[in-house]
C-alpha cells in the first residue's frame, strides 16, 4: 500500500479516490488493448479532463481547479501505483511539465486559448527537446525557428516525443539566432495541424507501452511570432526553472512503482514455497526485503521534504536532481531484486512484475539521466 503521510490534507485523500476510481474503471478494462496497440483511444484523454485529472494547478479563470502540486502528486502515485505507466507518463507530461510552461511562460492570450482545452483535454501537449543528434546536451539542437515578418519558420527534426502522435500542441525548444551561446535558443508553441508539421514512428519501446512516443520532423513550418512562448533566447533559463518540477514529478512516478513492485513481491514469497516452507520465511529473503522497506521509507520521506518546499515553491535544482537521481537508481535495484524473488515467472510477460520491471527503465533515463543528475547536484559541492 501507499504509505499514509501526514503532508497530505483531506480534501488530497477524496481526490485520491477518485484517482483510484478512474483507474480501475477507465484504464483497467482497456489498458492491455493500450499496451497491444502503443496507444491509448482519445477518449481516454476526455475521460481524464471530465474527472478533473489534467493539469490540477491551472486557475479558475482558465477553466481549472486552481489546486496545488499536491494534487499532481496524487494522480502520479495513484495511477503508478495502479502499474499504468503508459497511461500514467501521457497525463505527466501534458498535466506537469508543458502545463508549468505555459503557467510559468504563456502570455494572457496562449492562457486564455490553451489552457481551458488543456484541463478538458481537448488539447493534448507535447514538449519537443531531444533531437536525434543530441539529448543530455540540449545546446546541440539543430531545429531552428528563423524570423520572417511577422512569422518564424521552422526546420528541424524531434525524437522520443512523448504524447508524439496524439499531441495538439508542441513546444518545440528550437534556435532563434544563428550564432552559438546560451542565448540563441527559444520555446515556440507549434499546432499539429500546421502545414510542413509531420509525426514519424510510434517508436517500438522496451517498456511503456501504451504511452506513444515518437519523431517529428518540421518542414518550413510557418508560425506567427505570438506563438513564442516567453522571451526569445531565454529558452535554456526557462528550461533550467521548469526541470525541478519535472524532475520531482519522475521522482514520484518512481517511487509509486517501487512501492508497488515491493508490495506484490511481499504477497509472493509468502505464497511461493521451496525446500518445505515459503521463500519468505528465509533469512535471505527476509533481509533483503528489509533493506528495501528501508530504502522505500527513507525515499518517501525525502520526497514529502521535496514536496512540502515545491509547493511553497522552495524546490531547488539540486534537491530535485538528488531525489530523481537516488530515488530512480534505488528503484531500479530494488524491482530487479523483487524480479529474482519471482524466480523464472519474473522474466514471463504475464507477471505484473515483468512490466514493473521494463517500465522503471526510462526513469533514469528521461527527464536527464542520473549522469546528468550527478553533474547537477555536483555543481553545489
Ligand atoms: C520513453 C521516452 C520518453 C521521452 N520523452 C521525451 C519528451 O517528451 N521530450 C523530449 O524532449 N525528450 C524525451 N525523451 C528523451 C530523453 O529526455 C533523452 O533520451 C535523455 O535526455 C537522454 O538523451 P539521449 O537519449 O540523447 O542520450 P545521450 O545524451 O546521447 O547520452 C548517452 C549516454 O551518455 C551519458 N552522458 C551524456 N552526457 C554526459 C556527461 N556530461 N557526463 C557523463 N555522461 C554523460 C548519458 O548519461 C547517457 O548514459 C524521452 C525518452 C524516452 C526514452
Amino acid at each position: 500500500m501507499l504509505p499514509h503521510r501526514p503532508i497530505y490534507d483531506p480534501e488530497h485523500a477524496l481526490f485520491r479516490d477518485t484517482v483510484r476510481r478512474f483507474a480501475a474503471d477507465e484504464i483497467a478494462p482497456h489498458f492491455q488493448r493500450w499496451e497491444a496497440d502503443g496507444i491509448v483511444d482519445r477518449s481516454y484523454w476526455a475521460k481524464g479532463g471530465a474527472t478533473g485529472l489534467l493539469c490540477p494547478l491551472v486557475p479558475e479563470a482558465y477553466g481549472g481547479i486552481g489546486a496545488d502540486f499536491r494534487f499532481n502528486a496524487v494522480i502520479l502515485e495513484e495511477l503508478w501505483y495502479a502499474g499504468f505507466a503508459g497511461p500514467a507518463a501521457d497525463f505527466s507530461v501534458h498535466s506537469d511539465v508543458c502545463c508549468g510552461y505555459l503557467l510559468s511562460y504563456g502570455s494572457e492570450e496562449q492562457k486564455q486559448k490553451w489552457l481551458p482545452r488543456m484541463v478538458s483535454g481537448e488539447t493534448i501537449c507535447a514538449i519537443a527537446m531531444t533531437e536525434p543528434g543530441t539529448g543530455s546536451d540540449l545546446r546541440g539542437i539543430r531545429t531552428k525557428a528563423l524570423r520572417d515578418g511577422d512569422e518564424y519558420v521552422i526546420n528541424g527534426q524531434k525524437t522520443f516525443i512523448s504524447n508524439g502522435q496524439m499531441c495538439d500542441l508542441v513546444i518545440v525548444v528550437t534556435r532563434t539566432a544563428r550564432e552559438e551561446g546560451s542565448q540563441s535558443f527559444s520555446l515556440i508553441l507549434v499546432e499539429t495541424d500546421r502545414p510542413g508539421f509531420r509525426r514519424g514512428r510510434n517508436l517500438d519501446k522496451l517498456g511503456h507501452h501504451s504511452a506513444d512516443t515518437s519523431e517529428m520532423f518540421f518542414d518550413d513550418v510557418r508560425v506567427p511570432v505570438g506563438n513564442l512562448l516567453g522571451t526569445e533566447g531565454r529558452a535554456m533559463a526557462q528550461l533550467m526553472s521548469e526541470l525541478s518540477q519535472e524532475r520531482l514529478t519522475i521522482a514520484i512516478q518512481s517511487l509509486a512503482s517501487a512501492q508497488k513492485a515491493f508490495d506484490i513481491t511481499c504477497d509472493y514469497v509468502k505464497e511461493r514455497t521451496a525446500f518445505g516452507k515459503p521463500i519468505g520465511d528465509m533469512q535471505n529473503t527476509r533481509f533483503k526485503l528489509a533493506d528495501l522497506k528501508a530504502d522505500l521509507a527513507v525515499g518517501w520521506s525525502f520526497i514529502d521534504q521535496c514536496l512540502a518546499k515545491h509547493v511553497e515553491g522552495k524546490l531547488d535544482s539540486t534537491d530535485a536532481s538528488i531525489a530523481k537521481l537516488w530515488i530512480t537508481e534505488m528503484h531500479g535495484r530494488l524491482v530487479d531484486q523483487c524480479l529474482q524473488f519471482f524466480g523464472g515467472y519474473g522474466f514471463m510477460r504475464e507477471y505484473e512484475i515483468c512490466r514493473l520491471f521494463a517500465d522503471a527503465r526510462v526513469l533514469r533515463i528521461y527527464g536527464g539521466t542520473s549522469e546528468i543528475m550527478r553533474e547537477l547536484v555536483s555543481r553545489s559541492l
